[in-house]
């Protein structure tokens, strides 16, 4: 068989295909944005004719002997879509990020009453650490909230092969089934072996039953077939060929075990090869799928004295071990999160894994080094950086300390001169800026700080809408991206015009997805299908609601956009300023030659301290603007006192030509 060298989202989306989805649908959200990019890009490779000439597969009008794949306006909507063709029997797949699953939790909560008809597998990547989200959540949390499957890969290769297992179980007990790689088997990369697509059978159809009319009575009568069907997945799970139990035993004495799942059973299996514990005996679990494999976790626990769970995010085995102890009065000791023997917060790694390992077997380690070991692992985990975790600095691939770059806004971000107009026109008044998710959420950095707060998608609105109750004579700005606004931002403003609120709402449309790749929305005019559409008019939409004042301005226009900021902070009511320019990073998106700063630079800093754009450094005591960088925006020409930044003219006056 071949072998393809793919990235963990890559893997996953050809798994998909392998199995024979047919409707993927998604918002996007870091780490889990690619799965759905990837089956897109399959997609587009079959070309228009291929789609005209195989296998006629229907469901109602829509033509699937390809895969219809849609960037959903937000996660509750994806999950409903892609269920509606479940409900006609296709096998359908939803991807989004840990938060996503938030969003979408109203429909999944009903979906498992309702059930599906076709294989429903909703991939949601968890983010330990977090590294590009808002909170750390473990879905394996919502599977038991939803009384749903879930599978756990470790590693790329794994995801390939068993997100086909994770459809088969849906179609076999007719539920969704979660599967939720976390961020390191996301984004890294393996060599898979791409093995034949597996038969696809036709979707039958909707047919009409008044089983998809969610009623109590119904669901009631549901609730008996769910549980009953957690305990027999759980017993199918302590057979499933990638929950492993392995022995390692050389004195046939196994009175320690190591159990662990996801991306930590990769680092754990890393960890165990060391040659410091070929002479230690042990059991080892691997735990990929749950319901939790209650029967495979006693046949492990039995006859073990002690126990560590190596796992991220929340100590969801540990807390299943601890009831199993409970329930056959096993008397094991189980360490882990719970016993500070593994972090409670951020990523594990190798060399955490091996830590832990290490301390729990007590051995190879010279005095010394076990001092210092049991003293790192009785620290405060808090005071634990997502990286340092237990350290022991042995690693042989170690590497030099990379510079901390924190995230800032591009140089040329229009974002940087939407914050900066209101800023202007804001200051000396008493004013709070109400944030939201996206790029612009880095407005709070400083020297811009335009983000007083930021709770999660569409919140700044709503938040903004309290905060003026607080305190009604403070100026109330909140900032919302474009994808957000068509998100969850659009009922905020409902609930502002209804309530009469005083605010000012900022949208920053950038013409894009940016914070996640550039994924169009229903702004942009144009589908995951690749067909051109008419965009939805934000404008149409703001002024439909009835706010009190709407003004759409370029951001670089600075002169206008702060006087019209200014001119709707003495005004009441809902006021909308819709700042309109395009993400930098756009593929055909004009950009300016850089500008250049003249010798009559005297190095203020002025450009600097108000701007932080990142094209603008300081050295040998004078501004310079790197010209890779520089976009040619033109923000920091007007703020020079000294006209020393020019355009590629020559002139010290802005042109706003982005
Ligand atoms: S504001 Fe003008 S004078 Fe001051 S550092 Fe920047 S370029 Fe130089
Ligand atoms: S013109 Fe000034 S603000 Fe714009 S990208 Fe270049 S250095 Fe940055």
């Amino acid at each position: 068989m071949p072998k393809k060298l793919l990235m963990g989202n890559e893997a996953i989306a050809l798994g998909a295909i392998r199995a024979g989805v047919s409707v993927v649908t998604g918002y996007p959200g870091t780490p889990s944005t690619e799965v759905l990019e990837t089956v897109a890009k399959y997609n587009e490779s079959l070309g228009s004719d291929n789609r005209n000439n195989c296998n006629d597969i229907y469901i109602g009008d829509i033509y699937i002997n390809d895969i219809y794949i849609e960037w959903s306006v937000n996660e509750k909507t994806a999950l409903e879509v892609a269920a509606g063709a479940a409900f006609a029997g296709a096998r359908v797949m939803v991807t989004m990020k840990q938060v996503g699953l938030n969003v979408a939790s109203d429909p999944l909560m009903s979906l498992n009453y309702l059930g599906v008809k076709g294989g429903m597998v909703i991939v949601v990547a968890d983010d330990p650490g977090p590294i590009s989200s808002q909170t750390e959540q473990d879905t394996r949390h919502f599977a038991k909230h939803a009384k749903l499957a879930l599978f756990d890969p470790s590693t790329p290769e794994e995801a390939y092969i068993m997100i086909a297992d994770a459809f088969a179980l849906s179609e076999q007990y007719g539920e969704p089934v979660l599967f939720r790689p976390t961020t390191r088997v996301c984004h890294s990369c393996a060599s898979v072996e791409i093995l034949d697509d597996l038969p696809r059978t036709k979707p039958c159809g909707f047919v009409k039953d008044p089983r998809w009319v969610i009623f109590p009575k119904l669901t009631y009568a549901n609730k008996f077939k769910i549980e009953d069907n957690l305990k027999k997945m759980s017993e199918e799970f302590s057979k499933y060929k990638n929950n492993i139990l392995t022995r390692h035993s050389i004195k046939d004495n196994n009175a320690r075990g190591i159990i662990s799942g996801g991306v930590s059973y990769a680092y754990t299996l890393e960890a165990l090869a060391s040659d410091e514990f070929k002479n230690i005996d042990y059991k080892l679990l691997k735990i990929s799928a749950y319901p939790f494999p209650d029967k495979l976790a006693v046949e492990f626990l039995s006859g073990l004295d002690e126990v560590l769970v190596i796992e991220e995010l929340d100590p969801v085995i540990e807390n299943e071990l601890l009831r199993l102890c409970g329930l056959h009065q096993l008397k094991v000791k189980i360490l882990g999160k719970g016993t500070g023997h593994i972090q409670i917060a951020g990523e594990n790694s190798p060399d955490s894994a091996l830590n832990a390992i290490k301390i729990f077997f007590d051995a190879s380690i010279n005095p010394d080094q076990k001092t210092q070991s049991s003293q790192t692992i009785n620290a405060n985990p808090s005071t634990l950086t997502p990286n340092s975790t237990f350290n022991i600095p042995n690693s042989s691939l170690s590497s030099p300390a990379l510079p901390i770059r924190p995230p800032v806004l591009c140089a040329g971000c229009p974002h940087r001169a939407s914050f900066f107009a209101v800023k202007e026109a804001a200051k000396n008044t008493s004013a709070v800026f109400s944030g939201d998710i996206g790029c612009y959420t880095l407005g709070n950095v400083v020297p811009l700080s335009m983000t007083d707060t930021c709770v999660c998608m569409g919140a700044g609105i709503t938040i903004a809408q309290g905060l003026q109750r607080a305190e009604p004579d403070t100026h109330h700005f909140a900032f919302i991206g474009d994808s957000t606004f068509f998100h969850t931002g659009i009922p905020g403003v409902i609930n502002a015009v209804y309530n009469q609120t005083d605010i000012i709402v900022c949208i920053l449309d950038n013409s894009t997805t940016a914070m996640t790749g550039n994924q169009p929305h229903p702004g942009i005019g144009i589908t995951m299908m690749n067909t051109q559409v008419e965009k939805i008019d934000i404008e149409k939409i703001i002024k439909a609601i009835g706010v009190s004042a709407f003004v759409k301005i370029n951001p670089f226009n600075q002169k206008e956009a702060v006087e019209v900021t200014e001119k709707l902070m003495k005004q009441k009511g809902v006021r909308v300023i819709l700042f309109e320019s395009p993400c930098i990073k756009i593929k055909g998106v004009k950009i300016n030659k850089a500008v250049n700063i003249s010798n009559k630079c005297t190095g203020c800093k002025v450009c600097i301290n108000k701007l932080g754009c990142p094209a603008i450094s300081f050295e040998n005591k004078k501004a310079v603007i790197d010209a890779d960088l520089c976009t040619g925006c033109g923000l920091c020409i007007d703020l020079c006192p000294l006209f020393a930044i020019e355009n590629n003219s020559g002139c010290a006056e802005a042109d706003h030509a982005i």
